[in-house]
């Protein structure tokens, strides 16, 4: 292990910063702090939805605390067990063009390069490509960058999976110059919880430093898209990380879904974006959680998302509050704009159908609905 500076000055360029493996766990049998009542109250749970994580990770936990946000982030639980929701609560596979590939809008292009993660969310949408074989994820990038060649209004490519800085820093260096070579591509955005998993993963690798360095120039852009789901994941290892990142020249921001019983409350909320706004990924993104399979235990109603939402914005300045809370719908990316008592208030932010962009849709408050579909629209006249 490497030696790690506790103070926040700002790093020198491709330090090794603290190198450490952590170790991945994969059995709850590795995880000592759980008593063998929980392990076997909790095995049916993991063989049915995937469960991970890491050392790194289970450090952050306060054992003490039942509650506690991020054990609830990946420990799992016997209400995952109950019937509700889909695998795929979004049809992403009808944007599956090939393997590894997802084309919904003109612009955008999402290549799934990997089905693992630093730790795998119990609330995750995904969590489908980590159950069993399937044909959305592809390790064979190619197909999925001839596609984009051939592609020329697709400008920007998120690269997705799963994490894909759990990819071979060979790897990456290999996708970023080949996407890097296709001109019509000006920003390739990477999805990634690492530097909450294990912010090792960027502070150890001079290498990944030195990529990301490379092809973030004027013209091309390289995006960290951070998931951090709560303040206690921005340690002083994430925070290094993310001021890594920005002085080798990428944008990062910050995303993350509202989770029952780890941000559902404004006070939190409030401090993970103002954190965030701090350390230098502010929040672009709060979305509703997606009705998947196994997540009832994660999820809260619109009505109260909204609540938490604008509740916690409300003591912040402006560039803490930028974030829109939107639903990733099949449809297309819909804002959450308001509520009222009678009304709730939405606009396609990204439409699947051109034809639908900014869109208004009006519906029927209703307070029990977790999503667009089970939303009543107003006729307005
Ligand atoms: S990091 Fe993202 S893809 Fe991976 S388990 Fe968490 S939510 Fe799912």
């Amino acid at each position: 292990m490497g030696t790690y500076r506790d103070d926040l000055t700002p790093v020198s360029r491709y330090q090794n910063l603290g190198a450490r493996s952590v170790r991945y766990i994969r059995s709850l049998d590795a995880v000592p702090e759980l008593t063998p009542e929980e392990r076997e109250a909790l095995h049916g749970v993991a063989e049915r939805f995937a469960f991970r994580t890491n050392d790194y990770y289970l450090g952050l936990i306060d054992w003490d605390d039942p509650d506690d946000p991020i054990r609830r982030l990946v420990i799992p639980h016997p209400d995952e067990l109950r019937d509700w929701g889909a695998l795929d609560a979004s049809n992403e596979a009808s944007n599956t063009r090939l393997p590894g590939l997802q084309h919904k809008y003109a612009d955008t292009a999402l290549l799934l390069a990997i089905d693992a993660c630093g730790g795998y969310c119990r609330y995750c949408f995904r969590k489908r490509l980590f159950m069993h074989e399937n044909a959305e994820v592809s390790r064979d990038i190619e197909p999925g960058l001839e596609y984009i060649r051939s592609h020329p209004e697709i400008s920007n490519v998120l690269v997705t999976g799963g994490d894909p800085l759990l990819l071979s820093t060979a790897r990456l260096e290999r996708l970023l110059g080949e996407l890097a070579d296709i001109p019509h591509v000006r920003m390739i955005r990477f999805g990634t919880k690492m530097l909450a998993f294990n912010p090792y993963r960027v502070l150890g690798d001079e290498r990944l430093q030195q990529a990301v360095e490379r092809f973030s120039g004027p013209g091309q852009r390289i995006y960290f898209m951070l998931h951090f789901d709560h303040p206690r994941e921005i340690t002083h290892l994430a925070r290094e990380a993310v001021r890594l990142l920005r002085s080798l020249g990428a944008v990062c921001v910050n995303q993350c879904p509202i989770v029952a019983g780890v941000n559902d409350d404004p006070a939190v909320l409030a401090e993970l974006f103002q954190l965030c706004t701090n350390v230098g990924c502010p929040q672009y993104y709060v979305f509703q959680g997606r009705p998947t399979a196994g997540n009832e235990p994660y999820e809260v109603p619109i009505v109260r998302g909204w609540t938490v939402f604008s509740q916690a914005r409300r003591g912040l300045s402006g560039l803490s509050r930028r974030a829109r809370f939107v639903m990733s719908h099949a449809t297309g990316k819909i804002e959450i704009v308001g509520v009222d008592e009678e009304r709730i208030y939405l606009r396609y932010h990204r439409a699947k159908d051109p034809a639908h962009e900014d869109r208004v849709i009006v519906c029927r408050r209703d307070d029990d609905a977790y999503w667009l579909d089970q939303l009543e629209p107003v006729e307005l006249g």
